[in-house]
């Protein structure tokens, strides 16, 4: 409560904004991430490391968009060499172009195990078709996924949505007869997987696994390190397809996503977020030549077709944005980069929690650090409904976040970070002294 003056007297142009949007935007904004406590913050400008609002505010910016950034926002090199491209070719053409190709080449060279990329527009959509093509694939329906993981807001997917931690994230309008063909085991659990397999061999067997290899929500729960070779051994008995869902981890974790660094073998690749290199329509399948022909458009003879369609995907901004991004974030080792800058930001953080003696924990994939503050050790649940059992938990979270972003940070929901090449040591330094503000003044 000590830091909600800030947001009355410093963002007092936010506020009334959102307050005129929500006449015409249903709870005033969009996005499930800008739904900021006390309200959402209404941004004018984002570069590199730093968020500007639109009263003149400036934050050190870790949602980065929820991941789709890695060499910072609004990257100027990239933005030079897709508008030259888009200059010539206009945003959408509905027919081919040469980005088209080369963004499905750069790709294959980063993770040779996509052999082939279709464009979609977005993770979920992305996620949606690996799913149908595993079905017209193998000829079999039922799916299986990790409880509580996101791979988007699909029918058949959202199912047990978020960790569900509250009533905040409960899904309806989703036909029961969506979900019934989709199957869950507990994060990490090589038995319940076998056992979900095996229950599934009952009954028409099992089309796909689908998994982020370092574990549900980009790693929110972490999972064991030889967990995606267990499930590619389990995969491979029961004749399911593996996928990966890699829409946070692709070019984040190093070039080679999560699949390079485990170097365990997916049949499909889910791509979102940094395949369009920060731009709009953000989404892609890849895999092996024999399991893509399922969505070639021109039809083949004798081979069964899952039907995917889009109206703007595969269009030249995009495509440009992907191919210039991911070039640029090798050519910069920026993987590397954020990923050193993620381990400094995790070591200080730890570093505080220690100093303050606080219940709080914290980890880290490269890039991708995770902070836990609700006093719930992740790392140690075992209990499938711990979080319905805390439902004051969100409450505390966001409050959090809202202490934190009074300090000059905004992070992903009050408990992740995205860093970025952008970070320095002056902006973790920033960071930290936030944290030490917040930590310092938590009541035990
Ligand atoms: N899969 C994962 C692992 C994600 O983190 C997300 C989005 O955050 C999605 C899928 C959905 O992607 P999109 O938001 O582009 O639909």
């Amino acid at each position: 409560a000590r830091y909600m003056k800030h947001f009355d007297e410093k963002c007092k142009g936010s506020k009334a904004m959102i307050e005129e949007a929500k006449k015409v935007i249903p709870g005033g904004v969009q996005h499930n991430l800008a739904f900021n406590y006390p309200f959402p913050l209404v941004v004018e400008k984002a570069e590199g490391a730093y968020l500007y609002d639109i009263d003149g505010n400036r934050y050190i910016d870790y949602l980065q968009a929820g991941g789709p950034t890695l060499l910072g926002s609004n990257y100027e090199p990239v933005n030079q060499k897709v508008w030259e491209v888009v200059k010539e070719s206009g945003p959408v053409t509905g027919l081919f172009h040469p980005y088209e190709m080369k963004l499905a080449e750069k790709i294959h060279e980063c993770m040779p195990w996509v052999e082939m990329y279709r464009c979609l527009a977005s993770g979920t959509e992305a996620d949606m078709v690996a799913i149908r093509i595993a079905r017209t694939y193998t000829g079999k329906q039922n799916i299986v996924k990790v409880g509580g993981a996101y791979h988007g807001w699909s029918d058949q997917l959202v199912y047990s949505l978020h960790i569900p931690y509250t009533q905040t994230f409960e899904a309806h309008g989703i036909p029961k007869e969506a979900t019934q063909n989709t199957k869950e085991f507990f994060p990490g659990d090589v038995d319940g997987l076998r056992k979900v397999l095996e229950e599934n061999e009952k009954n028409g067997g099992t089309a796909a696994v689908i998994i982020e290899p370092f574990g549900p929500e980009s790693g929110t729960r972490p999972i064991a390190m030889d967990f995606a070779a267990k499930a590619r051994e389990l995969c491979d008995e029961f004749g399911a397809l593996l996928i990966f869902d890699e829409v946070v981890t692709a070019f984040r974790v190093g070039p080679g996503g999560a699949q390079g660094f485990f170097n365990v073998r997916p049949d499909l690749t889910v791509f979102g977020k940094i395949v369009a290199g920060g731009y709009p329509m953000a989404g892609g399948v890849g895999g092996s030549e024999e399991i893509m022909s399922c969505v070639a458009a021109g039809v083949k003879a004798g081979k069964k077709k899952a039907y995917v369609g889009g109206t703007l995907t595969a269009n030249p901004l995009s495509c440009a944005a992907g191919y210039f991004a991911i070039d640029e974030i090798i050519k910069q080792d920026a993987a590397r980069k954020a990923g050193e800058n993620g381990d400094k930001l995790c070591d200080g953080i730890q570093a505080l929690i220690d100093k303050y003696d606080l219940p709080f924990v914290t980890w880290n994939t490269g890039s991708i650090v995770h902070f836990e503050v609700s006093g719930v050790m992740y790392l140690s649940v075992t209990d499938p409904d711990i979080f319905k059992k805390i439902p004051e938990r969100q409450h505390y979270i966001e409050e959090f976040g809202a202490a934190l972003t009074a300090n000059g940070v905004i992070t992903l929901a009050g408990s992740r970070i995205y860093t970025s090449m952008a970070d320095n040591d002056d902006t973790i330094a920033e960071t930290l002294a936030a944290f030490e503000e917040v930590f310092s003044n938590v009541e035990k």
